[in-house]
């Protein structure tokens, strides 16, 4: 299989001359999940690009670009996949990378991928809008360093690539799209992606975490709070191209809280997917709607866009991790009595 940017070179528009640097990005599974009446339930799984999650499409097309252009570092700020994803395409592409992150809203895994990448990690005091916009102020006045967060277009036009995915293995556009929405760049990618390969789009249902969810609000939030660090975003930047995705779709946005975003997270994972919190309330939010109003017959697509080893501390709200045996005890009665506590 050719490298992301090589396979859909064309509907990127990319330079000809273009290096392209690349780590196995992109060509995820599109997984049956299940089906319901006359809707068949799919599941993309981003998790499985190289870093862990969707990130890696955008950063191959804006890493490359950067090196193209003869900057010399990238920068970013991240709620902890941009870091480990900006990390790893700036270690491939011989750039040094300065990733700022909000002190204590990063999972931990994500900063060691970061770390382990080489990247050079700032922690600021305050929250992910506040480091974004300060990195967006270095950006603008040292044009040696390029900025790698989602509103660098040449992200945007990568993730398209997981709509031409879609459609590729479809063989049409789903009916409907259900994804996470952070800070927007993602929707947005999908929104423009199909528009520019397929020349419509599904129906979008943009899901946010209640106390996190300025676009269910319809208005920025300074404090914001939910278990899925991923979308713990107050001012989208693509705030406005997601609304403009929804709305021409006919879609929507909604907002699923920290319980039902864990229960999402516990049912794939028991049905043998692992995502991250933010991924889930994907998941969640499709339930949702679902008990709220009829779905489409016909395809609909879960972006699944993180992999659960990237926060390890959540799952344990819900999962036991080990039961201790005594010397005393054997094996199998530790299994009796376990049979014993599932079946109560
Ligand atoms: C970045 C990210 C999101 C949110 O995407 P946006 O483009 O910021 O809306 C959702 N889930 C995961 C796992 C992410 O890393």
């Amino acid at each position: 299989m050719p490298i992301l940017i090589e396979r859909y070179r064309r509907w990127l528009d990319v330079p000809s001359d273009l290096t392209a640097y690349s780590i196995g990005e992109g060509n995820t599974p599109l997984v049956h999940w299940q089906t319901w009446g006359a809707t068949r339930v799919w599941l993309k799984l981003e998790g499985s690009n190289p870093t862990g999650s969707f990130k890696d499409r955008g950063m191959t097309v804006a890493v490359s670009i950067a090196r193209h252009s003869m900057a010399r570092a990238v920068i970013c700020a991240s709620t902890g996949n941009t870091a480990a994803s900006a990390a790893a395409y700036a270690g491939r592409a011989g750039l040094p990378a300065f990733v700022v992150m909000p002190e204590g809203q990063v999972a931990p895994p994500k900063m060691v991928q970061a770390a382990a990448h080489g990247a050079r990690l700032i922690v600021v005091r305050g929250n992910f809008d506040q480091a974004l916009s300060g990195v967006r102020t270095v950006a603008a006045n040292e044009s040696w360093i390029a900025l790698v967060n989602s509103v660098n277009p040449w992200r945007i036009r990568g993730q398209e690539t997981a709509a031409y995915e879609i459609v590729d293995a479809l063989g049409t556009v789903p009916m409907m799209l259900v994804l996470p929405v952070g800070n927007a760049g993602n929707i947005s990618a999908y929104f423009q992606g199909f528009h520019r390969y397929a020349g419509r789009a599904p129906e979008f249902l943009g899901v946010q975490a209640k106390g996190s969810d300025p676009l269910v609000q319809n208005r920025p939030l300074d404090h914001v709070a939910t278990i899925a660090s991923a979308i713990r975003i107050g001012r989208p930047a693509s705030a406005d191209s997601a609304k403009t995705a929804v709305k021409e779709s006919h879609g929507q946005f909604l907002s699923v809280d920290d319980t039902a975003i864990l229960a999402a997270q516990k049912e794939l994972a028991h049905g043998g997917i692992f995502v991250e919190p933010a991924s889930a309330a994907a998941y969640a939010g499709l339930l949702q709607r679902q008990s709220l109003q009829t779905l489409p017959s016909g395809d609909i697509v879960v972006i699944l866009t993180g992999a659960g080893l990237k926060d390890t501390d959540t799952p344990l709200q819900w999962a036991s991790i080990a039961s201790t045996l005594s010397p005393a005890d054997g094996i199998l009665s530790t299994i009796t009595t376990l049979l014993e506590e599932m079946a109560g």
